[in-house]
């Protein structure tokens, strides 16, 4: 193979479409290179060497070092420098880059080559002492911990004591001697502390640095967040070695990072930030907080630091000159970092930027409006799953806010929870079912788990680009950063403001578009969704071949649904139409009753209710299509649990309680999920099925009769195994619509179809679509079924089947496409073999799953159904299974 790929000077070996090679950033590099943008020279040891290191006890390829050799050579030729030279030393970042970019995950060393003697070099080349030795104690920092395990704080300590004993307060209080000092004495606590002397050799340096970086896919930090990203550990990271350019030699030096629209809102103006005299890393750490690139930026947020536009006009203009071109180049919104050195700016790094889903709406959209992508491709580049970001609710304008703090607003959204100030209790209370906003002064990639767990995030330093901010923004939580007047006390476990304290465990609400923190639990309401968000919705439609209706049991529910696009109710399962308090004791009253007199007595009370909510699903679904499954009531979750309720429900039966608690033992199951449910009720009480039939058509009179307009009704019979049971019950059902059109003289269109939920429904799906007239496949219970693991105790041990990668996702969450869905092609093809013109779709839990979409977009149903809020998420993945 070929062990590096160099780029600079006007051309590269690699290209923008090399990344599984050449990672992320390396093939930006030299796709940027290729480009004729300034780039600092380099080379990039690609992704197989990662492999091979790997795969052979973490050796290199032989060839390796000669390659590096000759690499480094021509990168000293292109700068005019030699590696390791006593007078015009080249100096090197080395850093990760892996195919998917993994923030702060892996590991960097910068000003590598730096020893005793070509620090002096730098300090006569740069005339700047200060600068020279500065620049070398933060390699010193930088390499022990990441080469030599030796962690900052070893440093920090020795820094900080030198600072005290000269009375300084800041680092830039530092003269030239002063760092000399200060990194003879970093040199000291390394021998000390490793046994050995700061390594000296620059060679040795640069493989110790490489080594590190390919160590460092492995580490905790990484592996933790491939797992969550579902980037796969045979990818590996390539290597990037690239002569240093200096943001920090002084007041026409800088550094930064600049996206070509706005991360946060996607309005299509240059953002970003930069801090002049700093290094590398010092943006994004968050420890100073930056000054604003452009000046319409600075008026806006009120900073009264200069931005980059007046104060490096000709690096700003060389910035602007070069975004323009990269965002027509690689057609989307970059992520850019930069550095200018004595004036003059050199490019790091560029890639697709990360984006809130509201601005990757607004810039999918004006993409497409600017001719730069297609409306197929702007409707392709949103991620379905994300749009969950806008569907999240915000604090009621309404409510009075106590504002405590306000700081940045990093990431939109609202949430309230309870205070905790670690990562690693965020995510313990998070597995307890607790709602919690993780507070720390700043994050690292240390907290991903805390951030995880928390419902939202609030720092205390750090800006719009801080580790905090970025991380959020991807996962689409809340975050408020850089709030300073907050004081945070790990110690004692309290954040203060001025005068008032608030501890772990008190409940806050952070409100992420605007930046506030508040005191107590915030009323919420429904999201307002953007232009932008109706036109992807309104692309998405056309493309789709999937309908997308909705599972809903309320006229809330079916409202919310409606705004959000669904094309008819999918699954209405009538059993929670009695979740209410005073229905549960009528369904009580039903379910116990020892005869068929006394049963009809608590029917006939559940008739008017039942059909009043018909009338309102009805009306509120004008026309569309409405899927009603007959009462599936697992036993477990009606029957009384206590006395107190058993003894109500004996009062409205005027029966004994304790006759009554016996009948109830008597239906308690062992399994109810494979009990007397589902169809199973309507064979033995056909009453029931009676009832509800009865409750749909004269609702469905009653509905047309009100606007005017057809009611496409629906029944559909639940958990059938065989022919005969849904032919038993699509009977009565039949008869009772004759007899309500007898009794009314109205007219009335309706179909009887069945769910498939079972293995052997899904087999004997042919002779089964003889007489239903639609299929609905119920993937929850398909799959507790086809697996034979029970839907409420699956949590005790999938987790550990995920661990062990038994099974990649859990089946319920997404369908298992191999075995439950060997099952589903299996009813679908049966299904319409026997009937043509066969209505299929699916309405488990995975209707409104991207990938389990596309899989029945595949297999050809005709619809997906799926809760409210994912009936846009599954209109998108519908959209994008088309393309
Ligand atoms: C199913 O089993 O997939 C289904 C939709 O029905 P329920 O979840 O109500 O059992
Ligand atoms: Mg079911």
């Amino acid at each position: 193979g070929k062990w590096v790929y160099s780029f600079g000077g006007g051309k590269a070996e690699g290209k923008a479409g090399l990344k599984n090679l050449l990672g992320g950033k390396g093939a930006n590099l030299a796709e940027m290179a290729n480009l004729g943008l300034p780039v600092p020279p380099g080379f990039t040891i690609p992704t197989t060497v990662c492999t091979y290191f790997y795969d052979n006890d973490k050796t290199y390829p032989k060839e390796l070092e000669g390659l590096v050799e000759k690499a480094l050579a021509t990168v000293g030729k292109l700068t005019g420098k030699r590696f390791g030279d006593a007078k015009n030393p080249l100096l090197v970042s080395v850093r990760s880059g892996a195919r998917a970019s993994m923030p702060g995950m892996m590991d960097t060393v910068l000003n590598l080559g730096l020893n005793d003697v070509t620090v002096e070099a730098l300090a006569t080349l740069s005339g700047d002492r200060r600068f020279a030795f500065d620049s070398y104690r933060r390699f010193i920092t930088m390499y022990s911990d990441v080469v030599l395990g030796l962690d900052h704080h070893h440093f920090e300590e020795i820094l900080d004591h030198y600072k005290d004993a000269k009375g300084y307060t800041l680092d830039t209080d530092l003269d030239g001697d002063d760092w000399v000092e200060v990194v003879g004495q970093y040199k000291e606590a390394v021998a000390r502390e490793t046994g050995s002397d700061f390594p000296q050799d620059p060679h040795a340096q640069l493989w110790g640095a490489i080594g590190a970086v390919f160590s460092s896919w492995m580490n905790a930090r990484a592996v933790t967040y491939r797992k969550l990203h579902d980037i796969p550990e045979s990818w590996g990271t390539a290597v990037n070695v690239q002569a240093m350019v200096f943001g920090n030699m002084g007041e026409t030096s800088a550094t930064g990072v600049a996206f070509t629209r706005n991360p946060s809102t996607g309005e299509s103006k240059l953002y970003g930030e930069f801090l002049i005299n700093a290094q590398g890393e010092d943006v994004v750490a968050g420890i100073r907080t930056p000054q604003d690139i452009t000046e319409e930026a600075r008026l806006a947020s009120g900073s009264d630091k200069a931005s980059m536009e007046l104060a490096m006009p000709e690096a700003f203009k060389e910035l602007t000159r070069i975004y323009k071109l990269l965002e027509k180049h690689y057609r989307d919104m970059q992520d850019m970092e930069f550095t200018v050195e004595q004036g003059k700016l050199w490019m790091l790094q560029t890639r697709s930027g990360k984006r809130t889903a509201k601005a990757a709406l607004r810039i999918a959209v004006e993409l497409a409006n600017e001719g730069l992508i297609t409306k197929e491709e702007a409707v392709a580049r949103i991620d379905p799953a994300s749009l969950d970001q806008l569907l999240h609710p915000t604090i009621d304008p309404k409510a009075k806010r106590d504002v405590i703090a306000t700081g940045l607003p990093a990431s939109p959204g609202a949430a309230s929870g309870e205070i905790v100030f670690s990562s690693d209790e965020a995510a313990k209370l998070k597995s307890d079912g607790r709602k919690v906003i993780l507070v720390r002064i700043e994050t690292s990639p240390e907290d991903i788990h805390g951030m995880h767990a928390a419902e939202g995030i609030l720092t205390t330093r750090g800006g719009m680009t801080s580790h905090a901010a970025v991380v959020a923004r991807g996962m689409g939580k809340p975050c408020v950063s850089g709030c300073g007047a907050i004081r945070v006390d790990y110690g004692r476990g309290t954040m203060t403001i001025g005068a008032r304290t608030f501890k772990t465990g008190d409940i806050i609400t952070i409100d992420g578009a605007v930046g506030q923190v508040l005191a107590g639990q915030m009323p919420m309401i429904e999201p307002e969704l953007s232009g932008e968000f109706g036109t992807i919705m309104g692309w998405a439609d056309k493309v789709r071949k999937l309908g997308v209706r909705v599972n809903a049991d309320t006229p809330a529910d079916a409202r919310t649904a409606i705004r959000f696009g669904c094309e008819g109710i999918g699954l209405c399962r009538t059993e929670h139409m009695f979740f209410e308090e005073t229905r549960i004791r009528t369904v009580r009253e039903m379910i116990l009753s020892e005869d068929e007199q006394s049963r009809r007595q608590a029917l006939a009370k559940l008739l008017p209710m039942q059909r009043a909510d018909f009338v309102e699903l009805f009306e509120i679904m004008k026309g569309r299509p409405v899927t009603v499954r007959l009462l599936d009531p697992p036993l477990h979750e009606f029957l009384p649990h206590s006395q107190a309720e058993v003894e109500e429900v004996a009062r409205a039966m005027n029966t004994d309680p304790r006759r009554l608690a016996d009948r109830a033992r008597e239906l308690a199951e062992f399994n109810p999920m494979l009990g007397f449910r589902g169809c199973r009720l309507a064979i033995a009480y056909p009453e029931i099925a009676e009832m509800q039939a009865r409750a749909l058509f004269e609702a469905a009179v009653e509905a047309q009769r009100r606007t005017g307009e057809a009611v496409g009704l629906e029944v559909m019979v639940p958990l059938i195994a065989t022919k005969k049971e849904f032919d038993l019950v699509k009977a009565r059902i039949d008869a009772t619509a004759q007899a309500v059109s007898r009794e009314s003289g109205a007219k009335f269109g309706y179909q009887v179809g069945t769910m498939i939920e079972l293995p052997r429904a899904a087999l004997m799906a042919g002779e089964i679509a003889e007489t239903a007239e639609f299929f609905s496949f119920g993937t929850n219970d398909l799959t507790q079924t086809t697996f034979g693991i029970s839907r409420d105790d699956a949590s005790h041990f999938l987790g550990t089947y995920i661990d062990r990668g038994i099974v990649d996702v859990d089946p319920f969450v997404s369908l298992d496409q191999t075995g439950v869905g060997e099952l589903v092609k299996i009813g679908v093809s049966r299904g319409r073999n026997t009937r043509g013109s066969l209505k299929v779709g699916i309405c488990g839990e995975h209707g409104g799953d991207p990938a389990s979409v596309t899989f029945c977009h595949q297999v050809g149903m005709n619809y997906v159904s799926c809760s409210p809020y994912r009936v846009p998420i599954a209109r998108l993945a519908a959209a994008q299974a088309a393309l």
